[in-house]
């Protein structure tokens, strides 16, 4: 028998490799830190809302742990509870034993679908749409914006809302069309420079990411972040070609795709050559800052990953860092109220720094909103899965909002912002919503009016 014909049968004869489980892999220190004591319940909204173990930090890290220790192969249930964890964080902040549920979340998603407990053709060619296809090269995410962003401005979506066909649709279909973002008329590179100078004097040197959801809804506050910035004495790099951070591809369990994003954010943005690395993305900036851990095992990438995390800085905690320049003068008055994405104050614990920019706008005057720190349904993609509970927690948010009177909602997340526009929207509410960079970039603007 030649070599050539023992080749395919030794292939055909050899076990499978085993699968290498994503939570039996994980440190051990991480999967067994839970004491149990149940402190963490009371903040975790599927839990409030179900009152089920199972729905609640401490039920989903047993199961994990279950999985990791070998008594229990993932499954459908697991993975479906997996989904249903908003990824919130808000058990991680109320935890005295320091659970890192950020971790144990990302590897447990990776976990269900490396199992493939829930695949099937209809999910697994969506997954691929999405984060393979449109999220790896953000020139077919751009491509596609430009498609909905025709459709209306021609005025199509509103012609077809005004119709009445879509009554005639499924109810999941017109769920979805109520969530089709709105795209912004032009797209961060055409809004920003490449390097937007300093005013004053140059004090440092910084990167601005322009993200990929942020840069197709929300491309002004990325033009209002460079102008807030440079304002402060920052010279502003922003590269018009960007790719995705991988906070999508990471938080749904695509660990792969989001390490290839991580070592095409560092060539992008080299962290030797900048003093900040600044996100205005609180989803984003949450995954940013952990670069190093999803590049522990890359000899080549793993020391600029740390120095990267080092130099990653959502815009809040810059500005402050550095000292902001109060605007001299304000928009016309108005009260705001300030909803804090999980991400910031769960995932970054920043809480303080954007109530200090707010409170340095003259004439802008700060209520705080009731549960400010709970999740407003958003979640990512968690709205577009989970509608019915996202919707609930939306309409507990909107509630709040309406409590304090304020015209003005401030938001430093394009999630929890196209997410809460939708709800303002659908119940028309005579309610501003406003990333607190725009507010700062406005004030700064009133002080010296643009020719
Ligand atoms: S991340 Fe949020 S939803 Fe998930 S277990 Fe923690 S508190 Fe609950
Ligand atoms: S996650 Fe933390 S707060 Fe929750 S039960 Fe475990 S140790 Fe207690």
């Amino acid at each position: 028998m030649t070599a050539t014909n023992v080749a395919p049968f030794a292939a055909a004869a050899a076990p499978p490799a085993p699968r290498l489980s994503q939570l039996r892999g994980l440190d051990y220190s991480v999967v067994q830190q839970c004491m149990h004591c149940g402190l963490c319940l009371p903040t975790c909204p599927t839990y409030d809302a179900t009152k089920l173990e199972r729905h609640s930090p401490r039920g989903r890290i047993a199961l994990m742990r279950a999985i990791a220790d070998g008594r229990l192969e993932p499954t459908r249930i697991f993975g479906d509870e997996m989904y249903f964890c908003l990824g919130c964080l808000a058990c991680m902040t109320a935890c005295p034993a320091g659970v890192n549920y950020a971790e144990l979340f990302e590897h447990a998603r990776a976990e269900a679908e490396e199992s493939g407990a829930l695949r099937n053709p209809k999910r697994s060619f969506i997954r691929w749409l999405t984060m393979r296809w449109l999220f790896m090269d953000l020139r077919r995410l751009r491509f596609v914006g430009a498609l909905i962003r025709l459709y209306q401005q021609l005025g199509l979506q509103g012609l077809l809302r005004g119709s009445g066909v879509l009554k005639l649709a499924p109810r999941r279909l017109r769920e979805l069309e109520a969530m089709t973002p709105v795209v912004q008329l032009k797209f961060s590179a055409e809004l920003i420079a490449p390097v937007t100078p300093a005013v004053g004097g140059k004090r440092f040197r910084v990167a601005l990411l322009t993200g990929c959801a942020q840069d197709l809804m929300f491309s002004d506050v990325n033009r209002d972040t460079a102008e807030v910035l440079a304002r402060n004495g920052c010279e502003v790099v922003t590269p018009p070609r960007q790719n995705c951070c991988g906070s999508l591809h990471a938080h749904n369990g695509e660990l792969g795709m989001a390490r290839a994003l991580a070592r095409k954010s560092i060539d992008l943005f080299p962290p030797e050559q900048f003093d900040a690395i600044i996100s205005n993305a609180a989803g984003c900036g949450s995954h940013l800052k952990h670069y190093r851990r999803l590049l522990a095992d890359d000899p080549v990438y793993r020391a600029r990953a740390a120095l990267w995390d080092a130099k990653l800085k959502d815009i809040h905690e810059w500005l402050v860092a550095i000292g902001l320049t109060p605007p001299k003068a304000g928009a016309a008055a108005r009260t705001v109220t300030y909803h804090e994405a999980c991400h910031l104050c769960h995932g970054q614990k920043i809480t303080a720094p954007p109530r200090q920019l707010l409170g340095a706008i003259p004439g802008l005057k700060l209520v705080e909103l009731p549960e400010s720190d709970w999740c407003c349904g958003s979640a990512g993609i968690y709205n577009v899965i989970q509608p019915e509970m996202a919707n609930k927690l939306l309409d507990r948010k909107l509630g709040h909002i309406v409590s304090t009177g304020a015209q003005v909602v401030a938001v430093g997340n394009p999630g929890c912002l196209a997410h809460m526009a939708n709800g303002i929207r659908r119940d028309h509410l005579p309610v501003r919503l406003a990333h607190p960079i725009t507010l700062l970039a406005e004030a700064y603007r009133a002080e010296s009016p643009q020719p």
